[in-house]
């Protein structure tokens, strides 16, 4: 997935270093989700709210996702702790959904 582009570039090298790292610990590791519309974000708790996801859902206008200010991704839960925890100390707003049944998530 190459939706690195649609970050602003003062964000973008922080996801992009996230991933890389994430990768270096679990080579399958894959983004699964960059920036979304409104239109994707309720498309998405549409299918949470019916059970469908294995993950939480914001509602539409709730997610870092649609502010371009989050990023998911599909890796060990190894690899997502080790990088999740060290994402965690860099500063206050980088926040790792490992503490809330989201271990995919990474946002700032
Ligand atoms: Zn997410």
């Amino acid at each position: 997935m190459s939706g690195f582009n649609r970050y602003d570039p003062r964000i973008r090298p922080w996801f992009e270093w996230v991933y890389s790292a994430v990768q270096r610990l679990d080579p399958t590791a894959r983004v699964t989700s960059t920036v979304r519309s409104s239109a994707e974000q309720a498309r998405l708790y549409r299918r949470y709210l019916a059970g469908q996801s294995r993950y939480p859902v914001a509602p539409p206008g709730r997610s870092r996702h649609e502010s371009g200010r989050a990023i998911d991704i599909k890796a060990s839960p190894q690899a997502l702790r080790r990088v999740g925890e060290y994402w965690e100390q860099l500063g206050p707003s980088f926040k790792w959904g490992g503490r809330f049944n989201d271990d995919i998530h990474f946002e700032l």
